[in-house]
């Protein structure tokens, strides 16, 4: 029986086959390498405000841990299911493996709509699926943090679940904590940050002037909306496009940050900042800019509008946005940067690990010592795939995947097959 399924599983399955097709892994590596360690499916019971009782679906997948622990996010949506659970551990396995650090991927979520559900009902979705998971995560074995419909609030409320089923606050259990709780400076930021980061990179390898360039940015959470900010004010671009699942607004002489800011600080969504520079969502991508971030959602550049995108730098704060037919136009223009996925938004995991580096060392470090060490990792990881797409004639994309996927099966054939 095949517990993985649907098109985002489907997509990881398919990178993983062109790089293992190119490194010549035999079929039982393969499986090894590919197959998730653990999955566990959970039902989460919860009484609802109107006092009838719901029960959610839980997932985690521990892809490998071979390396450490497993490291992943929690994801609160809707139409969550397994196969997708399973597609974004895998790509943690390689991002981490990537970016350098001591962990296997994992992914987890519940799916419910946190937007449709009261604060109460979402603590207890949130308590109630850590309380699930207590068995099979921990400090050296799985360390959740926040994904997409989850923040600094759901993790404190996993923190407390798990430190009072140990009987001592445990901060390590989790990372995107709030930093009162043992969190770290600039982890909310970091993805975002390091979106900006690497774009600048990119901007310096192009020889473009950053401060020049335009930049669209779909979706406006937690990555999105730090990538624009910061592109904004930190690189002085030009922001010309911004989505979130509201609406979109485009306008070529630069949408005014500071104002989208309070706007959304005030009602939480994009909707209802301007009727002017409303434009249909799907139209936004394709609308020309130097720079086009898709930080929302996965599979959002497909074979379809592949060929009609007008940035000269495509930089995926999302996981999983370019389908892989998608990727194959792209690769055949050949007239696009592009910044893959589990290079681009690595920062997150970076700083996350950093988290737990320092609540197990119950040593906490300054906002500059953060921000100096998560550009380091970002600047070697960004070199090793530039030199090795250079070097094997790939994209960007293949070499991060290959460089991820060696490190993964070269610890797995140094450390053996158990027993
Ligand atoms: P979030 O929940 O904070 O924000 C998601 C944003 O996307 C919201 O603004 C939402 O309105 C918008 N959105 C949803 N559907 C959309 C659509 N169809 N079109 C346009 N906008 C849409 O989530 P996040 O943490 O910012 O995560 C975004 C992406 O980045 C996900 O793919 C996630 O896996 C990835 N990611 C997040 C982190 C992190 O540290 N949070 C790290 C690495 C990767």
């Amino acid at each position: 029986m095949n517990l993985y399924t649907g098109p985002v599983f489907e997509m990881a399955r398919a990178q993983f086959a062109g790089v293992a097709d190119r490194l010549d892994i035999p079929d039982g590596e393969r499986d090894r390498l590919l197959l998730p360690k653990r999955a566990i499916c959970v039902a989460v019971p919860v009484h609802l405000d109107d006092g009838r009782t719901q029960v959610f679906q839980g997932f985690r997948v521990q892809h490998h841990l071979t390396l450490g622990p497993t490291k992943g996010g929690t994801r609160f949506a809707p139409d969550l299911e397994l196969g997708e659970v399973a597609a974004l551990a895998i790509w943690m396995s390689w991002k981490c493996a990537l970016a350098g650090l001591p962990y296997g991927g994992a992914k987890g979520g519940v799916a419910c709509d946190p937007r449709v559900l009261s604060l109460r009902e979402i603590e207890a979705v949130s308590r109630r699926y850590m309380q699930e998971m207590i068995p099979f995560v921990g400090p050296q074995v799985d360390v959740m943090a926040p994904d997409m419909g989850t923040s600094e609030r759901e993790m404190a409320w996993f923190m407390d679940t798990y430190s009072m089923h140990q009987g001592h606050a445990c901060a390590e259990i989790v990372t995107g904590k709030p930093v009162a709780l043992g969190g770290t400076e600039g982890r909310r930021e970091a993805t975002g940050h390091g979106v900006a980061y690497l774009v600048g990179r990119a901007c310096d390898t192009l020889g473009l002037v950053a401060g020049s360039c335009s930049a669209i940015v779909q979706g406006f959470g937690n990555v999105g909306s730090v990538a624009a900010y910061t592109l904004a004010r930190r690189q002085g671009m030009r922001i010309v496009g911004v989505s979130d699942h509201t609406c979109a607004l485009h306008d070529p002489r630069g949408l005014p940050m500071d104002e989208i800011e309070a706007h959304v600080r005030d009602h939480g969504v994009l909707m209802g900042f301007s009727t002017e520079a409303l434009i249909d969502p799907a139209a936004m991508l394709e609308q020309r800019c130097d720079v086009l971030v898709p930080a929302a959602v996965e599979r959002v550049i497909t074979a379809e509008n592949a060929g009609r995108l007008r940035c000269r730098i495509l930089a995926e704060g999302a996981n999983g946005p370019t389908t892989p037919e998608a990727d194959a136009v792209l690769e055949a223009r050949g007239d696009m940067f592009v910044l893959p996925d589990i290079l681009c938004n690595s920062g997150g995991v970076i700083v996350s690990y950093f988290e737990w580096v320092q609540d197990l060392q119950r040593l906490f470090w300054s906002a500059a010592e953060v921000g100096d060490r998560l550009e380091r990792l970002l600047e070697q990881a960004f070199g090793q795939v530039t030199r090795r797409a250079a070097a094997d004639k790939v994209s960007q994309r293949t070499a991060a995947l290959t460089i991820g996927i060696e490190r993964v099966r070269a610890g797995k054939r140094l450390r053996g097959l158990f027993p």
